[in-house]
């Protein structure tokens, strides 16, 4: 018996030794991605290389490269991305049992070519001097204009609040969505480029509140935790719940290494992995039966929305992007 695991044993281990390195390309900072990949390799003996760039520009690259790219997995932010990638016929269908319980059904592509790997919420920050109890309630409820000179919003030009539209189309129908973003669009002070400028500005009492992603409040509030700054989760009673989008992954066509790259999504889908993936951006693991960090979990729960499915984030861009154009959202 020694005998024979004396021999299997290095057998397996050389095997482990020559696998291949998995190659991802990922819109993601180095700093949010380096340590788990480095986990990875120390778990499994797989080295994991990266190509760090825009997610457009990063597709970009796959499609010149063709069969050629070295790339074996896409990561990037967004279903709206990772939706068009799959639209783009880059992305490989994966069945995977692993991933179809790790990862809830709305946060994956039915056809399982992405999957989610982590949740942000985009809800609304306010600033605590300046809005009362009870006068924030939904997404709705910033187009009433009680809310006039008091808003501040991140350019429509980003997937997120892309994202977001579709969601209220979805939610509520076009007219409905329409009529909520325009009540937007009539009471807000500025457009600004990037979610943090859109926290300063509501700290700073250019505004009262504004739409962001939940991370973007952790990052400044670390920096700064005496800002006049809180979370408010709407749409909670009667209600669809807050809208959560996901950064994800999915496995390219051209990859001439398909089992090791699932293997690497379905190990960042898993409970060791998602604690430093989820946390390391201040984000939530992909399901909830994952502990979250102590950070978020100090903004409170909330009920996120889950009956809409994040593909629709994609299939209804266009209709968002027309929509935000029509009612002069900048
Ligand atoms: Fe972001």
């Amino acid at each position: 018996m020694l005998k024979y695991i004396a021999v299997i044993f290095p057998i397996l281990f050389c095997l482990n030794t020559f696998a291949k390195d998995v190659v991802v390309y990922t819109s993601r900072k180095e700093h949010l991605i380096k340590d788990i990949f480095k986990q990875y390799t120390i778990e499994t003996g797989v080295k994991v290389v990266y190509k760090t760039g825009k997610a457009a520009a990063l597709i970009q690259s796959i499609k010149a490269e063709g069969e050629k790219s070295p790339a074996d997995i896409f990561m990037t932010v967004d279903a709206g991305n990772l939706w068009f990638a799959g639209k783009e016929g880059l992305l490989e269908s994966i069945s995977s049992n692993k991933l179809r319980k790790n990862v809830p059904f709305n946060l994956r592509d039915e056809k399982g070519r992405w999957f989610g790997l982590s949740v942000r919420a985009r809800t609304i920050a306010f600033n605590t001097s300046k809005v009362a109890k009870g006068e924030l309630t939904s997404y709705e409820g910033l187009a009433d204009s009680k809310w006039k000179g008091r808003l501040c919003l991140r350019t429509s030009k980003k997937v997120y609040n892309q994202s977001l539209v579709a969601m209220l189309i979805s939610e509520l129908g076009s007219n409905k969505a329409k009529a909520v973003v325009k009540g937007w669009v009539n009471n807000t002070v500025e457009i600004f480029p990037n979610d943090t400028a859109v926290l300063k500005a509501v700290a700073a009492g250019q505004c009262d509140a504004g739409i962001v992603n939940t991370y973007y409040y952790g990052r400044l509030m670390k920096k700064s935790p005496k800002l006049p700054l809180k979370l408010f989760w709407p749409n909670q009673e009667n209600s669809y719940g807050v809208h959560v989008n996901v950064s994800g992954a999915g496995v390219l066509k051209t990859s001439k290494n398909k089992d090791e790259a699932r293997k690497l999504i379905e190990w960042l889908s898993s409970r060791t992995a998602q604690k430093s993936f989820a946390q390391v951006n201040m984000e939530y693991p992909i399901n909830n039966l994952f502990p979250e960090s102590k950070v978020t979990k100090s903004w409170g729960s909330f009920k996120p929305n889950k009956s809409f499915n994040l593909s629709n984030a994609g299939v209804l861009q266009k209709d968002a992007i027309k929509l935000m154009r029509e009612v002069r959202y900048k």
